[in-house]
């Protein structure tokens, strides 16, 4: 099969020639369960990836895994559907002439840029914040994405309410913790999702290790560290998630209140963005409760996450509510506050579940 196709073509094979247009995709048969109506909504997302919501509840993984067996979608790692889009004329050969497009010729186009890891917010060519207070375990539901993500077969873990659809490589820069530390976490993490695992798709790099060895801790405020992560994405494609835990402590020295401190870093991931790379920022929240310094910060952000830990929780409880502050690729409904809860399995493994459920 063209491994070019259009939504509309997915959607009309699967309804056999039944799909509904709608404004922004189609309405048409699951492949998942016996679908006597038109239970599935397909979209393309801004980012250029396929959506496919079955309103029986059948999981993301297995509605993908029937699209690939159809060869509908590609199959393995790439998942995304490659779209046709229309060719831009060119006038001449100034830049104007060159580039810029009509509007309607914006409005024919698809983009096929990204790709989800986990939906709603965490795609390809993404920055999302998450942030607490200190304790409440924000550094725990990173290290969950980190150890899903990095398994051999990630697809449909899940991490409370949020499930993994692809997996990649990632990189974790962490700012504070010990190598023992991490370990010993990521470890009953590791179990908590089925047995611990031995691969190398997640790469730890441990300020305090780096210290330990070079004398100075990683520092993003200076060029050459952020040079070397990005020298990582460059050759590495297969890492496509960068995990910063967290910004106060891998940014020592810069004043977090001043927009022109924060600039260079911000042109950074931005820098990174573009390159396809999806990033994690993780950041305190300040005594008032909301995240800390500059505004600027969330500028270019494009989900905000703020974790809270749930009222009448024990201190010693990782229980969380997750409130979205900003989505800017959220449907309607998912930008829901959700919850998750840390619970302890009988081999002493870590994992997060949906306490509602
Ligand atoms: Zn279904």
């Amino acid at each position: 099969m063209d491994k070019r196709i259009t939504i509309e073509e997915i959607a009309q094979n699967l309804a056999m020639g039944k799909a509904v247009k709608q404004p922004n995709g189609y309405l048409t048969r699951c492949p998942c369960h016996n679908d006597t109506k038109l239970s599935l909504r397909l979209k393309l997302t801004a980012q250029g990836d396929l959506r496919a919501t079955c309103e029986a509840g059948c999981k993301n993984r297995d509605i993908r895994q029937k699209l690939s067996d159809k060869g509908l979608i590609a199959k393995g790692d790439d998942e995304r559907v490659e779209i046709k889009t229309p060719c831009k004329k060119t006038y001449d050969s100034t830049l104007v002439g060159s580039y810029a497009v009509t509007s309607s010729e914006l409005a024919g186009m698809e983009f096929v840029t990204s790709k989800y890891f986990v939906p709603p917010f965490l795609y390809a060519q993404s920055i999302s914040m998450i942030y607490s207070p200190p304790g409440v375990g924000k550094s725990m539901v990173v290290h969950g994405f980190c150890s899903a993500l990095t398994r051999e077969k990630p697809e449909g873990l899940t991490i409370g309410p949020w499930e993994i659809i692809n997996g990649c490589g990632v990189l974790l820069v962490d700012g504070e913790l010990p190598m023992s530390d991490l370990k010993k976490r990521l470890s009953m993490i590791s179990k908590g999702l089925g047995g611990e695992h031995c691969q190398n798709r997640l790469l730890i790099l441990s300020s305090v290790e780096v210290q330990e060895k070079t004398g100075e801790p990683i520092n993003l405020t200076k060029v050459r560290y952020r040079e070397e992560i990005t020298n990582h994405f460059l050759r590495h494609p297969e890492y496509r998630v960068l995990v910063l835990d967290n910004l106060t402590s891998l940014t020592d020295g810069m004043n977090e209140n001043t927009k022109t401190a924060w600039a260079p870093i911000n042109r950074w991931l931005l820098q990174l963005r573009n390159i396809g790379v999806a990033i994690i920022l993780v950041h305190h929240a300040n005594k008032s409760g909301t995240d800390r310094g500059h505004s600027s910060i969330r500028d270019n952000v494009n989900n905000i996450i703020s974790l809270k830990r749930v009222k009448g929780a024990a201190v010693d409880d990782v229980h969380l509510k997750a409130v979205f502050e900003k989505g800017r690729d959220l449907e309607p409904g998912e930008g829901n506050d959700v919850k998750l809860k840390l619970i302890k399995d009988e081999h002493g493994g870590l994992r997060f579940v949906c306490p509602q459920v």
